[in-house]
């Protein structure tokens, strides 16, 4: 019997089947009551430099209820054709009517690459489209490119982290990878951008419909850092899980969320969903204050292309200090509630950002 298996070819692994129909790579958008995840717009930002190397085009679909809209954005976005799979049923998120539309869409129009978000319905959908063609599937990746044999490098972190592993798909089509959010840039937004529109029948049958979504009841706890533009975080250097009442009071003060180092989730002073870095999430915010954090490379990766960063540390050879714009060096438990006090004023029109902070000069940047 394990003599018969052994010999017998996996479905689709014909070293024979001929590929070259499959140009094109697509970004699958995921967005909620009509609003795209961040990490769509990123992935068509890193879509477009793929398809540019591929002198393929750039292909982006859309999957919801009234979503003609973000067809519009995905243009602006980068793609050159977007495809649309507009139904009442697609209102919501559930895995067999949108990986049918997938499936549909990839068997229809053959795109060589597929790409979405490494979300939790990206996850979900990519593992049920992979499966199903079937095809090769990395999740997770940090890194994308291309080579001269038109195969995906999907890289991403291996080994509990010690290393990056770039992993390739050669027997089948298409190659598909999911990705961090936060770690690929989004194209400009270009209203000068148009793409062509093909609008996709819904693929679905009433058996598809196992599920019923009844609501959304939104968590209180919810922490959404991927797509914060601003994030207070805390490391070990608080003492104690008391402390980040004050980083919340600074976070809610900016409109933002408290992010968290790997030794204060660790110690059990706030949840993993908080934890910034290798492994926790990959932020981009416009602005990120680290507090008392130490900038070791694991929480750094995750953080780093923030566009400012301000570090807050009393031992100002931190290195946290060589990646910060601003850095205050000083007691946390004094900075973090004078930084709440002096937002709040200046939100009411009381003091001046420049009263606040000042910038670092490059040799303290370590530039
Ligand atoms: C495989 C692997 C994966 C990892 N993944 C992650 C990850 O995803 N994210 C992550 O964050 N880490 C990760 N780490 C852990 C990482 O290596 C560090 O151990 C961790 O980031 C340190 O956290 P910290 O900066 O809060 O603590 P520390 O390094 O202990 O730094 C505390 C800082 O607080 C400052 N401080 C103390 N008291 C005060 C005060 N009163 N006021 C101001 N400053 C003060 C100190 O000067 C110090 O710089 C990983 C490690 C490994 C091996």
């Amino acid at each position: 019997m394990a003599e018969e298996r052994k010999r017998k070819p996996m479905i689709g692994l014909q070293s024979d089947t001929d590929w070259s129909e499959y140009r094109g790579v697509m970004v699958v958008v995921e967005q909620r009551a009509g609003v795209a995840k961040a990490v769509s717009w990123q992935l068509l930002g890193e879509a477009r430099r793929l398809a540019d190397k591929l002198e393929s085009p750039l292909l982006a679909l859309v999957i919801g209820h009234q979503v003609q809209g973000l067809a519009r954005e995905a243009g602006y976005h980068g793609a050159d054709r977007v495809y649309i799979c507009d139904s009442p049923e697609l209102a919501s998120y559930r895995t067999r009517p949108y990986s049918r539309v997938c499936l549909y869409v990839i068997r229809e129009y053959k795109p060589e690459i597929v790409l979405m978000g490494a979300t939790y319905a990206g996850r979900d959908l990519a593992g049920a489209i992979a499966t199903h063609l079937p095809t090769g599937l990395t999740a997770d990746s940090t890194q994308l490119d291309v080579d001269d044999e038109r195969l995906l490098l999907a890289s991403r972190p291996a080994f509990s982290e010690k290393m990056l592993a770039t992993i390739l798909c050669k027997q089948f089509k298409p190659q598909m990878a999911t990705a961090r959010a936060g770690v690929f840039e989004a194209l400009p937004r270009d209203e000068a951008r148009s793409a062509e529109i093909v609008v996709v029948p819904p693929q679905i049958d009433p058996e598809d419909i196992s599920t019923q979504v009844l609501g959304f009841v939104e968590s209180l706890e919810r922490v959404n850092l991927e797509d914060a533009d601003v994030i207070v975080a805390g490391g070990r250097g608080l003492g104690g899980p008391g402390a980040f009442s004050l980083l919340k009071e600074l976070a809610d003060a900016l409109g933002g969320e408290v992010g968290a180092s790997r030794a204060a989730v660790d110690l059990g002073w706030i949840g993993h969903d908080h934890q910034v870095g290798q492994t926790g999430t990959t932020v981009r915010p416009k602005l990120y204050i680290a507090v008392g954090i130490s900038g070791a490379v694991q929480h750094v990766v995750g953080m780093q292309n923030s566009t400012y960063i301000v570090a807050i540390n009393k031992d100002s050879e931190a290195p946290i200090f060589r990646f910060a714009n601003y850095g205050i060096k000083g007691d946390l438990f004094q900075i973090v509630p004078a930084l709440a006090q002096a937002v709040r004023a200046r939100r009411s029109g009381g003091l001046s950002p420049e009263g606040v902070l000042e910038p670092m000069s490059a040799a303290g940047r370590g530039e």
